[in-house]
């Protein structure tokens, strides 16, 4: 399989580029506004044929690119969790579906708890997990906001994503201090707010986080509501 990691510095966000060689249907997962010219000429340099852009959730942080590439390539569809309530998806996306890029799989995996829609991607053949702002590199994503909900956060990350193999690689939606990967075992290990603590610790780690809200949310939630399509004043 084909897999890549970008990079969105001004939000500092991940994107992810996964194809199968074979077939050479890709999917792009969180794709970023303003990297759609950067994405669209990799896709075009790669010669994959675009199937699915994929998003974790619906992002407070920043735009999502996933209006203009289906505008650039006509034939790939939109996917989001049907929890996500963005109806400009054109596929609404259930806990354990399966997608297929030729014969490479991607298991859908709901994560909520940062946001009631959020999704993470599977892929058993690469051995690795795109988690989105459920698991982060030694922390998590915030549940302060967006239907944010600690304690089904932490179920999420224990009953579900530290149940994959040890030895997954974990692709975060983000990451502010220069770790681009780690692993399930990794994380169940050192992730501060999860390694070693029950389920009312992280409650109570997480209500007392006490963030400045994020510097595009009232910009980027309609937006990625409408798939990031931006109207007059937003
Ligand atoms: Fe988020």
């Amino acid at each position: 399989m084909f897999f890549r990691q970008l990079f969105d510095a001004d939000s500092s966000s991940y994107t992810y580029l996964i194809a199968d060689p074979v077939s050479g249907q890709a999917a792009l997962i969180d794709s970023v506004y303003e990297q759609a010219s950067r994405d669209t000429r990799l896709m075009q340099e790669l010669g994959f044929s675009l199937k699915y852009l994929l998003e974790t959730h619906v992002h407070a942080d920043h735009v999502t690119a996933a209006s203009i590439l289906r505008q650039a390539f006509p034939a790939a569809q939109i996917a989001l969790a049907a929890a996500a309530g963005a109806e400009c998806a054109d596929i609404l996306l259930a806990d354990n579906q399966v997608l297929q890029l030729g014969e490479l799989v991607i298991k859908v995996i709901a994560t909520p708890g940062h946001t009631d829609g959020c999704l993470s991607y599977y892929v058993p053949a690469g051995q690795l997990v795109m988690t989105g702002d459920a698991l982060f590199i030694r922390g998590c994503g915030r549940t302060d906001f967006q239907q944010g909900d600690p304690g089904q956060l932490y179920d999420s990350v224990t009953g579900k994503l530290f149940r994959l193999p040890d030895q997954t690689a974990v692709y975060p939606g983000h990451n502010y201090c220069g770790f681009t990967a780690s692993s399930i075992c990794e994380e169940k290990c050192f992730n501060p707010r999860l390694a070693g603590k029950s389920r009312e610790e992280f409650i109570s780690i997480m209500n007392g986080l006490k963030l400045a809200p994020p510097k595009h949310l009232e910009r980027a939630v309609p937006a990625n509501l409408r798939c990031g399509e931006l109207v007059a004043g937003n």
